[in-house]
């Protein structure tokens, strides 16, 4: 049995001529001898009538923190009604499938309601269903806890299913079908000239992806990569080839830059030793603030200061816990943290002082640096964030070499 996963992202199956193009991507993978199961989000985007946002909107914010297990029972639904509508679309063209929940479809997780941890696949009923010569359809961003709870997957989760199922499955590729042509070089809504990406690594994308870019879901590469499962970014409405990502990346072309992605909402937080000489506390930051669950990241520790970022979300409860320690500090608010991705820029001089004189050239302030092997990052205030990345795009993708 050849069997292949294919995802449809939320425009895929937003409306009936949307739908064609999805039973036309599932037609061509029968015709090439697979058993596609298909696996699909929430119908259309933010305002949409059944998008996961309108139906989040339904409740108020105090009742969804505290009742987490009602706000996964009412995200589910915009998947389920998805699903069965994309069976009636296949049923109208001739061809019989069956509408899954993700419990159904055997994926069973914890109890982490809104960003629940799968714990195991049981994938016996979808075999049965493929053996019987029908398509399962299963809703994605869902599973069922071992208590018999519906839970979601993380938003954005339906890329999780897919690669948890093609996993599971042994599938030969996990196809992911969603609004533009594959893995671009940025988000082409940012950078015009973005071009798409034939061949990346996993490592890559999840990189990408960890960083901002949305086009996948950073769970369900790192999935994929541990099953060692291709995956495949298709556009529903185009027959463009897409982007393949395996273990390799791209062999041919030697790039430094894969990618540059961004993710706002970071402040910047110093604090100086100098301004809390007499407070014993100062040494007891980090540890203070992991102990109340806030996460870091951009730590530069110097003789004399302590720099860091955190979310924006995380503000107030950081002000509580510094104040409560008569710590000073100053913040610097609406940061991005500007990600320049790529495999071939490990062991090349050079790259971080393009970047710096790239950005400076153009006057735009650079408030942090930081490096690994394959990632350099640069917080700069967001209103320049945009202005940063297609800077930055430019810099890198005319040449391959520094
Ligand atoms: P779906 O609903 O199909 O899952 P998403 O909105 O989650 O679609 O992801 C697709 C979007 O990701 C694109 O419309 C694009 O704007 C955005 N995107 C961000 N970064 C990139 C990138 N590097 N390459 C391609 N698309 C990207
Ligand atoms: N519908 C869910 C969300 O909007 C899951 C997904 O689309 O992947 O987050
Ligand atoms: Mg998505």
């Amino acid at each position: 049995m050849r069997i292949i996963v294919q995802k449809f992202g939320g425009t895929s199956v937003s409306s009936e001529e949307n739908r064609k193009k999805v039973i036309e991507k599932v037609r061509i993978a029968i015709n090439e001898g697979y058993s596609p199961v298909i696996v699909v989000s929430a119908m259309g985007r933010k305002g949409a009538p059944y998008a996961t946002d309108t139906l989040l909107n339904l409740i108020n914010d105090n009742f969804k923190y505290k009742n987490k297990l009602a706000q996964d029972l009412l995200m589910c639904c915009g998947e389920t009604i998805s699903s069965v509508v994309m069976c009636n679309d296949l049923y109208e063209a001739g061809i019989e499938a069956v509408p899954l929940t993700g419990g159904q479809a055997g994926i069973l997780t914890d109890n982490n309601f809104s960003d629940a941890k799968c714990v195991k696949v049981e994938p016996k009923r979808i075999l049965d269903i493929i053996s019987q010569g029908r398509i399962p359809v299963v809703t994605g961003f869902q599973g069922i806890s071992e208590s018999g709870y519906l839970t979601t997957l993380g938003r954005g989760g339906s890329d999780t299913s897919a690669s948890l199922l093609g996993v599971a499955l042994n599938a030969e590729m996990i196809e992911i079908y969603t609004d533009v042509d594959g893995i671009m070089t940025a988000d082409p809504r940012i950078v015009k000239d973005a071009y798409l990406i034939d061949v990346i690594s996993y490592n890559e994308v999840f990189q990408l992806a960890d960083q901002g870019a949305k086009v996948i879901h950073p769970k369900a590469v790192e999935i994929a990569m541990e099953g060692n499962i291709p995956l495949l970014i298709k556009n529903t409405m185009s027959d463009c080839n897409g982007t393949l990502i395996n273990n390799f990346g791209d062999r041919k072309h030697k790039r430094v830059m894969s990618g540059i992605t961004s993710q706002g909402d970071r402040i910047q937080v110093s604090i100086t030793k100098d301004e809390n000489k007499e407070n014993t506390k100062y040494n007891d930051i980090l540890e203070l603030l992991a102990a109340n669950k806030i996460s870091l990241d951009l730590i530069n520790i110097f003789p004399d200061k302590q720099i860091f970022t955190i979310s924006k979300e995380d503000r107030k409860l950081l002000e509580n816990i510094l104040k409560k320690a008569n710590l000073k500090f100053n913040i610097i608010d609406e940061c991005s943290k500007v990600a320049v991705i790529g495999s071939g820029m490990k062991g090349i001089p050079g790259v971080m002082a393009k970047i710096i004189k790239s950005l400076s050239d153009n006057k735009i302030e650079v408030l942090q640096t930081a490096d690994s092997h394959m990632t350099i990052w640069c917080l700069v205030h967001s209103k320049d964030a945009i202005n940063a990345i297609n800077i930055l795009h430019k810099a890198f993708s005319i040449s391959s070499t520094i």
